[in-house]
């Protein structure tokens, strides 16, 4: 605990979705902008050990880091707000922790103590509060803590919040506490009582909360902020408006305006002579709000009716669009929406498809027929990890002429171009066992994709479990479809490309993990480009 870090908590009350992650992520983005390290975690109250086994229906993609930790969502808000690698110790679950104690009591290394959640699972928290700052790295640690305050399976870490709030001392740590002023438009007013009770809940738990970030949809006018510092006792500067943006991009300079980030230096006590620089981010906001093209891109994956499911994919369009000062507008397609008959009605008037990746599917034909579709009228098409597989599946069928597939859609395929590794089919649980995080690849001079990155050696991330076939190889290799992008160590396949064709490119890794707002993946840049000129060519 010798750390020379600051910390920051980040609590919600009132209901949850109120958009803590962008909230942390914009301070942490103005602090990083005056100069600060800063890093964030997030701490989430579900028995899961990670989200790799959620459903990303219910709960949105799951977010893989370098170091293969499936994480929260949340952490690519903040890798796309900060610029900097999150890793698995930015997100732990009470599964992690409980699992942490449990693993420790059967070795034995409580000494016949009882073992309970306090003091041993707050113990185990505060462990992994601290994890991070002890690294020495960091002069502010923001802590997100997900769920409500008020939630049985919350309590756990506000009691950890509190403590580690006692043991720092003053000046050392803050809560942030994040809620919701609803507007009732019956009685045209603004409503400051479910927060009041939020924050009782937290002065309960024993915590006061220093700034309260007050989620609304008009403007506080002074009387509110005045009531809600009256009964919260917190300073009427503290109360911070948080309008609904236009796009998330905008709550950094929202915030600014708030001057969230002062208040925080000065109830933390630190000098900070610099403004922050927010040069950068401006002109990205300009870009992203000024744009001189559109393009429209088709989406095609089976979680379309939440969009959560492809936050990275849907954030990086965003990234790759302002760089070309072009809005794309993403359509969403359901692949089971897609067959033989459909496919050119449903695809009209695209300039580009992606094939978003997914596990284990039925509308897998209908990505197939789509990306038959785009391969044979020259429209841009980019396949990620699943979307790349079954580019590789289509084009065996309807350009070597054989009845392929991969092996997680027809185990019993003759002709299995996408097959589980060896290694991988020994593995029978489900958590944790993909090929997951940062692998190096190689890409061939000459390629889309090495044009692209400007690089032959790049590193991204993977989550899958099946992969190229090499058996294949050559004879896909000959028929037109390249083999760009290998793994040096495992010669495992990374990128395919279409030689003859205008933007063709699948990949088994997923660049959208990589794409932040100053470093936009070249991928995609590339790709809404392609979705440009080939715009520019076919409709006028
Ligand atoms: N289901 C495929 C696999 O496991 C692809 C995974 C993905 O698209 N992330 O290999």
């Amino acid at each position: 605990m010798s750390s020379t870090a600051k910390y920051i908590f980040v609590t919600g009350g009132v209901t949850s979705s109120l958009g803590k992650g962008i909230i942390a992520a914009s301070l942490a983005n103005l602090l990083q902008a005056r100069g600060f390290k800063v890093t964030i975690q997030k701490f989430d109250p579900y028995i899961n050990i990670d989200p790799g086994t959620l459903n990303p229906y219910e709960h949105g993609e799951c977010y893989v880091t370098d170091d293969g930790a499936e994480t929260d969502l949340d952490l690519g808000h903040y890798e796309r707000f900060l610029n900097v690698r999150t890793s698995q110790a930015n997100n732990v679950t009470t599964g992690r922790i409980y699992n942490n104690v449990i693993t420790k009591e059967r070795k034995g290394e409580y000494l016949g103590k009882t073992v309970q959640v306090i003091p041993h699972i707050t113990d185990e928290i505060k462990r992994n509060i601290f994890l991070l700052g002890e690294s020495g790295e960091y002069d502010f640690i923001i802590t997100e803590i997900g769920g409500c305050v008020g939630d049985i399976e919350s309590l756990p870490f506000i009691e950890a919040v509190r403590q580690v709030k006692w043991d720092l001392g003053p000046n050392n740590s803050i809560v942030i506490h994040l809620t919701l002023i609803p507007y009732l438009k019956a009685a045209k007013e603004l409503k400051t009582k479910p927060t009041q009770h939020s924050v009782k809940e937290l002065l309960e738990a024993g915590i006061q909360p220093d700034i309260l970030v007050c989620r609304t949809e008009m403007p506080l006018p002074n009387e509110i902020r005045k009531k809600l510092a009256l009964f919260c006792n917190v300073h009427i500067n503290s109360v911070v408006e948080a309008m609904d943006a236009e796009t998330i991009y905008d709550v950094p300079i929202l915030m600014r305006k708030e001057k969230l980030d002062e208040r925080v230096l000065s109830k933390l006590k630190i000098t900070s002579k610099e403004e922050p620089n927010l040069d950068q981010w401006k002109l990205f906001l300009s870009k992203l709000k000024n744009p001189v093209n559109e393009v429209n891109v088709g989406l095609v994956g089976k979680y379309v009716s939440l969009p959560d499911a492809y936050k990275s994919i849907a954030e990086a369009f965003v990234h790759a669009g302002a760089q070309n000062d072009c809005k794309v507008n993403v359509k969403w397609i359901s692949s089971e929406d897609i067959t033989k008959e459909s496919v050119k009605t449903v695809l009209d008037g695209l300039d580009g498809i992606l094939v978003a990746p997914g596990f284990g599917e039925r509308g897998l034909e209908g990505k197939i027929e789509a990306i038959r579709y785009v391969r044979e009228n020259k429209i841009p098409f980019f396949g990620i990890c699943l979307g790349m597989q079954c580019a590789v599946v289509e084009f065996s069928r309807h350009v070597l002429g054989l009845d392929a597939s991969s092996t997680e859609l027809n185990p019993k395929t003759k002709f299995p171009v996408i097959d589980m590794m060896e290694e991988q089919k020994k593995i029978t649980m489900k958590g944790g066992t993909m090929r997951l995080g940062a692998y190096t690849c190689k890409l061939k001079k000459g390629s889309k994709a090495q044009a692209a990155y400007g690089e032959t050696t790049i590193e991204e991330r993977h989550r899958h479990r099946y992969e190229f076939n090499n058996k294949y190889q050559e004879q896909i290799e000959e028929a037109g479809l390249k083999a760009v992008g290998v793994n040096p160590d495992s010669g495992l396949v990374e990128v395919v490309e279409l030689k003859d064709h205008p933007w063709f490119v699948g990949v088994q890794y997923h660049p959208e993990l990589r794409s932040t707002v100053l470093n936009p993946h070249p991928l995609f840049v590339k790709f809404v480009e392609a979705s440009l000129e080939h715009k520019k060519l076919n409709r006028v």
